[in-house]
């Protein structure tokens, strides 16, 4: 049994055909791209691998949602649906549902944030960390030392800095943290999990300074299938469970429902805090809608009632994280070397590490990114120095990011093994003849952001 291959645990009723495209139009593509793939057409791409947010496939389960979904304005029986399994999962009273994961940040800052406070994080996602600083607060990341390093191994890499955090609070006074937040899995650190031992540690913190604890639970249910496999006393509780325990330690969350909510648009807020929650209403009334509806129709919010119920199903979070294991796996084989241990929703590439030859103001990630694409129609994404440098204006100095990574992100239950295993064989032709590979000329960039609309020329 062990040694058996880990199945997609469905079949498949509904297929949408992809189309391979040949080696001269992928350049003429690319060259209409400008060598960045947020420009290409999703048509002309094989294998998209450019997130795991919101592209997953629902289930016939949830596409029934989709039918039962109540449209009233006020008081939907979908919003009170949600509200029982938030509350079942999560155990929070208070859910505001928000049509993505961003407009649940906008709304928390705003309404917790000033100008001058500290949010800690383990480390936060880019749209945390833009919400934060929109307010004039400050967002610390806090990983501990071996998630700054790709090629350590450790279980917990998403972890927080406990020491790291009591000495911030001591330096800026706990009056100007108003929360404390923790996100699971470490999306920005390489989808790595953060244990329980470390949210009890970061709780008891909390306590003793009276600071609130948030978890930025877009990957909730990943996280907890690593506590199940990798924390000594939790190999025989249930995902459920184990997620009721980790959000028994916190005061709120917020979701983007696009990840482990298994839909293709929702998020939600959540919290205890009847005062707090009344005040957050009012914004999502004046941006979002009416507190039980937010910014979906009332069958997304049914979708991702489903969509939360299915994502802790054991065989499911098992193939999902084989699964992503697996790619891992064959790209360490033939010696690509990538962030490790492989994370739960993506495997990063060390472009730095694999071409040494181009330095990072030639932005090796985006070379290897298109090279991917050209050589096989696979779509990936940079995150270095493309995403987080920034050029100096006046002497076109360029400020370069401390990694080099290309992300290779799998939306859930969408590729089959064979599709993986074509994703490695493309990587391993890429990989021969990784010393020819030239870097990329920045022609024309727009920051902030400016990942999403830059465009490049080969060397
Ligand atoms: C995606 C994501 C968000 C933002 O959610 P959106 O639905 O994209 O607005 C926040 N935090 C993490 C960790 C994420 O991965």
């Amino acid at each position: 049994m062990g040694s058996r291959s880990i199945i997609e645990p469905f079949r498949i009723k509904s297929v949408e055909p992809i189309r391979m495209t040949t080696h001269d139009e992928r350049k003429r593509f690319l060259e209409q791209a400008g060598y960045n793939p947020f420009l290409l057409r999703a048509e002309h791409v094989l294998i998209d691998l450019l997130t795991d947010s919101g592209t997953g496939a629902m289930s016939a389960e949830q596409w029934a949602s989709i039918m039962r979904g109540d449209e009233s304005y006020a008081g939907a029986r979908s919003y009170y649906r949600l509200l029982d399994v938030v509350a079942d999962i999560f155990g929070f009273r208070y859910v505001l549902p928000t049509h993505q994961g961003r407009a649940a940040e906008r709304i928390l800052f705003s309404s917790t944030c000033k100008p001058g406070d500290v949010v800690p994080n383990n480390t936060h996602f880019d749209t945390t960390r833009a919400h934060i600083e929109h307010v004039g607060a400050r967002a610390v990341d806090l990983p501990i030392p071996e998630g700054r390093r790709p090629a350590d191994i450790h279980p917990f890499k998403g972890n927080m800095d406990l020491d790291a955090l009591d000495a911030l609070i001591g330096e800026v006074g706990a009056d100007r943290i108003p929360l404390v937040m923790l996100t699971v899995t470490n999306n920005s650190g390489g989808g790595q999990p953060v244990s329980m031992a470390n949210v009890r540690g970061v709780r008891a913190i909390c306590d003793r300074y009276r600071i609130a604890l948030y978890i930025d639970a877009c990957r909730f249910a990943e996280n907890c299938w690593f506590i199940r496999e990798r924390e000594e006393g939790y190999a025989q509780t249930s995902p459920r469970e184990i997620a009721r325990e980790l959000f028994s330690y916190a005061d709120g969350c917020t979701m983007s429902a696009k990840k482990d909510g298994l839909v293709n648009i929702g998020g939600f807020l959540a919290c205890n805090d009847e005062a707090l929650a009344k005040q957050e209403s009012r914004l999502l009334i004046l941006t979002e809608g009416f507190p039980t509806y937010g910014g979906l129709a009332g069958r997304d919010l049914e979708a991702m009632a489903t969509g939360l119920e299915e994502v802790l199903h054991e065989d499911y979070l098992h193939y999902r994280i084989a699964s992503t294991a697996y790619l891992g796996r064959h790209l360490t084989e033939i010696g690509v070397p990538i962030v490790q241990p492989p994370g739960g929703h993506a495997i990063y590439i060390d472009a730095a590490a694999m071409l040494p030859h181009i330095p990072a103001r030639m932005f090796p990630g985006q070379a290897l990114v298109a090279e991917l694409y050209l050589e096989g129609g696979i779509r990936a994404v940079e995150v270095g120095t493309v995403m987080f440098g920034s050029t100096d204006p006046q002497t076109g100095e360029e400020t370069t990011a401390a990694m080099e990574l290309v992300r290779l992100a799998i939306p859930r239950r969408v590729y089959t093994q064979s599709h993986i295993d074509y994703v490695h064989e493309v990587m391993g032709d890429v990989f021969a003849r990784r010393e020819r590979i030239a870097g990329l000329r920045m022609t024309w960039q727009s920051p902030p952001l400016r990942h999403f609309t830059a465009r490049f020329e080969p060397l």
